[in-house]
């Protein structure tokens, strides 16, 4: 059953200079308990989609253009007290990058979470949100009797489980992590993306999965979307992206990736830098870039299609105009 589907979404930024148009006509879906990764360079519009989805974009930023469907409700045309009293926390949540920039340090972790549960759910009393916050830490992992100490007082990876119990305090259906394993150390990195998997199979939670790092991605994700320039370019299931690519943009991405069996070889990147989405190229926005580009990828901005059940892409090569 659908629990997220994005129509032509599209957010731009304004700033003195123009509109920054970050994301554009970007449609995915997710099922429920589903796992999607969402993958691309830094600035891709990846956090924006986020941002958009819970209506927290920062000043400047606006959703132009599209829907946003939660539960068949359009999150685009809901007034700011309704998302914060019912969606917000109790329905999406999201980790944001850097536990200790999100986390505030001059309370205690039980306080933040307490404050976040009577917040959304004022009927909760206090004793029953520092009993809630203590079960958390036990889903996460961490010594029930941690909750009353600061966030300085944890390690990087014991704050990153503190801000996922945080997240799951009002039981949410959809957790957004963005880029959950910023800052940690490859062994941390690896136990909190254990961890999420294991959370989303055990509360049935689906997640979305923001980061540039693909190999985050194929362990933890059944669906991969891959971003370029504000622009969705290829959406299928983890195994297509990674044995299939169609997207000649995926294709250099995978490409780019080191594999540890393989012998050892060359690492191939793709030339060239991301546009300036402030005057993107028309057409394709991959084409200054894209070794296969043809006269037709200058002027019209190929569309995103189904080339065969679940596997999306939008590129000239695939589905000539
Ligand atoms: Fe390359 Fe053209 Fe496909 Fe864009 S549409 S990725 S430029 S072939």
């Amino acid at each position: 059953m659908t629990l997220l589907e994005l129509k032509n979404l599209t957010t731009y930024y304004r700033i003195l200079r123009g509109y920054v148009k970050a994301v554009e006509n970007v449609s995915f879906s997710l099922e429920k308990g589903e796992k999607l990764g969402l993958a691309g360079e830094s600035g891709c519009g990846k956090t924006t989609i986020a941002l958009s989805i819970l209506r927290i974009l920062p000043p400047g930023g606006q959703i132009v253009g599209g829907q946003i469907l939660y539960e068949g409700i359009d999150l685009t045309k809901l007034d700011d007290s309704t998302m914060r009293e019912r969606i917000r926390w109790k329905e999406i949540s999201i980790i944001f990058q850097g536990a200790m920039n999100a986390l505030n340090p001059v309370y205690t972790i039980e306080d933040q979470i307490v404050e976040a549960i009577q917040t959304h759910e004022p009927e909760v009393t206090k004793n029953e949100a520092k009993e809630r916050a203590r079960k958390l830490f036990e889903l996460v992992g961490i010594e029930p009797s941690r909750v009353v100490n600061y966030p300085h007082e944890f390690s990087g990876g014991m704050r990153q489980r503190a801000m996922i119990a945080m997240a799951l305090a009002c039981n949410p259906k959809l957790l957004i992590a963005d880029e959950p394993g910023t800052a940690l150390d490859v062994i941390v990195q690896a136990q909190i993306l254990k961890l999420l998997k294991t959370l989303s199979e055990q509360l049935g939670l689906a997640m979305i999965m923001i980061t540039h790092d693909l190999s985050l991605i194929s362990e933890t994700c059944e669906k991969a979307a891959i971003m370029y320039a504000g622009r969705l370019v290829e959406n299928a299931d983890v195994y297509k992206i990674f044995k299939e690519p169609l997207h000649p943009y995926t294709q250099g991405l995978i490409g780019a990736f080191p594999d540890i069996k393989a012998p050892k070889q060359r690492m191939v990147s793709i030339p060239g830098l991301p546009p300036d989405l402030l005057d993107p190229p028309p057409g394709c926005r991959f084409h200054p870039r894209c070794k296969y580009a043809m006269p037709i990828c200058r002027k019209k901005d190929p569309e995103l299609v189904e080339v065969e059940k679940g596997h999306f892409v939008a590129c000239h090569l695939i589905h000539p105009a």
